[in-house]
């Protein structure tokens, strides 16, 4: 394989900003200025936007439903198709790497197309709390199903209602998942709006909580202390509001996603105060949403997050977070996972705009390209 260059497009830096410049692909990887002799492919990329690929810490690849029933009837091949439909419209929206977040099988993520997928494979949640040799159990049965993160639901969420902080388990039980974990060498993803499990999570050394819709400033100081990553949701809660208001979510749910969407965005900003690091996670699950990923960036910076913060928490930041230091970035040497935008994607309204994704490559290979 040899060289292809972009020139005259505008490049995301380390910092988040963009600068004129251009980059080169050569074997599957960025190449640097002694790779220029080899280029025998110019494009000029005058109106371009370059981008690393995102990382979406946070999706459920093989949902399309909301109601677990709706997806467990699914047949082997039905499920499959799905996930092929869901990578598709995932990498087409820029999104390179992905966290699975509970339902993608190993044998499922076989279908993920090029998409670069960490799997928790299972959620641990209320119906594992049933002690603690269950769930040293359960995570390693998790482990051995290629599980590379421990997902664990340790509160309720929009369907708790005023229940949301009540710990799913207890203490001895959340601990027990941590230490099985630490011990096989797989990170904690921890679903926690906020209360009691969310300190608790910190305190046993989770890599990641989801949502943190209620943290609190005492609780983002022990995120920040521990190098713990928030990963909020604030796309998808105004997107279920939407949806509930439409009629299409039960109306039961209405009070609880009210209290998301207008609590989520001061999560967000305690967050940055206190200087926790951020990734972008959409817990998307729904047909409508996969491909949507980048809403939530655009919601991030709605919340208050500087453009350059939200896309690095969008790109590097996810990556660092799945132990990939060397993704989410464009470096000489580095997988060539790159994004073109037609537009400047630091604006909400390009971000929202998945047509503004003009092509994806994933290790120097274009996997998607916008039509017409
Ligand atoms: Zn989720």
């Amino acid at each position: 394989m040899t060289g292809v260059q972009f020139e005259n497009a505008q490049v995301l830096g380390v910092d988040g900003r963009f600068r004129p410049g251009s980059v080169i692909l050569k074997e599957g990887v960025f190449g640097g200025d002694e790779d220029a002799a080899a280029v025998v492919e110019r494009f000029d990329a005058t109106g371009l936007w370059l981008t690393p690929g995102f990382v979406d810490v946070h999706t459920h690849l093989a949902w399309r439903a909301f109601d677990a029933a709706d997806r467990d009837g699914l047949s082997p091949v039905e499920q499959a198709r799905g996930v092929r439909l869901n990578a598709g419209r995932t990498l087409a929206a820029g999104v390179t790497g992905i966290r699975d977040a509970g339902g993608l099988s190993a044998a499922l993520a076989q279908e993920a197309g090029g998409l670069r997928a960490a799997l928790s494979v299972e959620m641990l949640g209320a119906s594992d709390a049933r002690g603690p040799a269950h769930l040293r159990g359960r995570v390693q049965q998790l482990a051995d199903a290629g599980a590379a993160w421990i997902k664990v639901v340790a509160t309720g969420g929009v369907g708790a209602g005023d229940g949301v902080l009540v710990p799913v388990f207890d203490e001895l039980e959340l601990k027990a998942i941590h230490v099985t974990a630490a011990r096989l060498n797989l990170p904690v993803m921890v679903h926690a709006w906020g209360g009691a499990a969310l300190t608790r999570s910190l305190e046993f050394g989770a890599a990641s909580i989801e949502h943190a819709v209620l943290i609190t400033d005492e609780q983002c100081r022990l995120a920040a202390d521990a190098g713990a990553v928030v990963v909020p949701t604030v796309w998808i809660y105004n997107d279920v509001l939407a949806m509930i208001e439409a009629g299409t979510l039960p109306a039961v749910l209405a009070p609880a996603a009210r209290r998301a969407v207008e609590a989520h965005p001061v999560a967000v900003r305690r967050c940055l105060d206190a200087g926790v690091r951020l990734a972008m996670g959409t817990d998307a699950g729904l047909d409508t949403q996969h491909g949507r990923n980048l809403h939530e960036l655009a919601a991030l910076i709605e919340a208050g997050v500087p453009s350059e913060a939200a896309l690095l928490a969008g790109t590097a930041g996810g990556a660092r977070l799945l132990g990939r230091r060397d993704l989410g970035v464009i470096r000489p040497g580095a997988p060539a996972d790159l994004v073109c935008f037609t537009a400047d994607p630091g604006r909400p309204e390009v971000l929202r705009d998945p047509s503004r994704v003009a092509a994806v490559y994933v290790r120097g290979r274009l996997l998607h390209q916008a039509t017409g």
